[in-house]
């Protein structure tokens, strides 16, 4: 016996939550064969991870750097399609 699914899909209004702290975070992807990997971890201000990367690149040299920004969204439901 075979199952059906059916879905509907519904549109959603994707705002920013004003209560969720924006973060940022760097992890280092210099290296020849393999990426360093070292990370910032989440830092609340991009300055805080550019000091984090300045003191990586003093003390190893390396150069490449995979930078991200993360924030929080609310979804309200909107008309069914
Ligand atoms: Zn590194």
């Amino acid at each position: 016996m075979g199952t059906t699914k059916t879905f509907r899909f519904r549109n959603y209004e994707i705002t920013g939550d004003p209560l969720g702290e924006v973060t940022y975070a760097a992890e280092c992807v210099s290296g020849e064969e393999a990426n360093c990997g070292a990370e910032s971890g989440d830092m609340a201000e991009k300055t805080d991870v550019d000091r984090w990367i300045a003191e990586h690149v003093r003390d190893t040299d390396h150069r490449r750097y995979r930078r991200t920004v993360a924030d929080y969204v609310l979804a309200e439901p909107g008309e069914w399609q």
